[in-house]
């Protein structure tokens, strides 16, 4: 009877525990929001700081990593699905010209990318006649939004619904190219969130790409960027296998991508909340 009731707790827990690990795989990784938040609440000024830590606790979250996943996670949350399957669309964008160029009413219809999303959220967060409520909701989309568009496959330009229908090898394993770079690869250094973000942190401030005119959409730059490291030749694996040599190029792609996240995140707070 006890190990049977044991037997039942373990199967609920798992029940539990799938759903959520299977949403982790849509974006970057927890890991990689997490280590975007963190760099990034390293960065803000105070009286951002002050805000956002105001925000985070009428929500009743702790820290800004915490909470960065959380739109990947709200079609698993009771009472939140509607507002999950509402928002999907804005975790990404597609180009569909195969020169990453950003044209707003074909790659964007009704501002359901995430492009959309962004200035969609952004604009919630900096309106202070906005309950709290509102804008920590916000300020989660925002946080999450700003890291997944410098996810190269988050904007890219193939018709594979960004890598993830696109199979691959990696480590004598069958998975596919979106998961390689939402976690696979940064999972190659064996580190934690934290001591992740120590290390890149450690490389000092990032360079930020130059902003291109017109300078009115700093958001579609950024997916642009993307999409551009997405068509570069050899992005897409030869005979669909990651080797060494493929991670020793492209993880340092990867990580200057969080980098750059961060940094534009902690402006972009900072100019807000200001
Ligand atoms: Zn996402």
């Amino acid at each position: 009877m006890k190990a049977l009731h044991k037997r039942r707790t373990i199967a609920a827990l798992l029940a539990l525990a799938i759903p959520a690990f299977a949403a982790t795989v849509q974006a970057w990784g927890d890991i990689g929001h997490r280590i975007v938040a963190e760099l990034a609440w390293r960065q803000l000024d105070p009286s951002a700081r002050a805000e956002v830590t105001r925000l985070l606790k009428a929500d009743g979250s702790d820290s800004l990593p915490d909470i960065a996943s959380w739109p990947d996670h709200l079609r698993d949350m009771p009472g939140k699905e509607d507002l999950g399957k509402a928002t999907g669309p804005l975790h990404y964008v597609n180009f569909r010209d195969g020169k990453c160029h950003y044209v707003p009413p074909r790659d964007c219809a009704d501002g359901r990318c995430v492009i959309g999303g962004l200035e969609k959220y952004v604009a919630i967060l900096g309106d202070r006649h906005k309950s709290n409520a509102e804008r920590a909701e916000a300020l989660k989309f925002v946080v999450h939004f700003v890291g997944d568009v410098h996810q190269p496959l988050h904007a890219g330009n193939r018709d594979d619904k960004g890598g993830n229908e696109y199979q691959v090898q990696f480590d004598g394993k069958g998975t596919n190219l979106h998961r390689v770079w939402d976690s696979q690869m940064l999972y190659t250094r064996d580190l934690k969130w934290q001591a992740y973000a120590d290390r890149l942190a450690a490389e000092g401030p990032v360079k930020l790409p130059r902003p291109i005119a017109p300078f009115d959409n700093p958001y579609a730059q950024w997916a642009e960027e993307s999409c551009s490291i997405v068509a570069t030749p050899g992005f897409y694996p030869d005979g669909h296998r990651i080797d060494d040599a493929y991670v020793a190029t492209n993880l340092p792609i990867a990580e200057t991508r969080l980098r750059e996240a961060a940094r534009r995140l902690a402006d972009l707070l900072n100019k807000t909340l200001d």
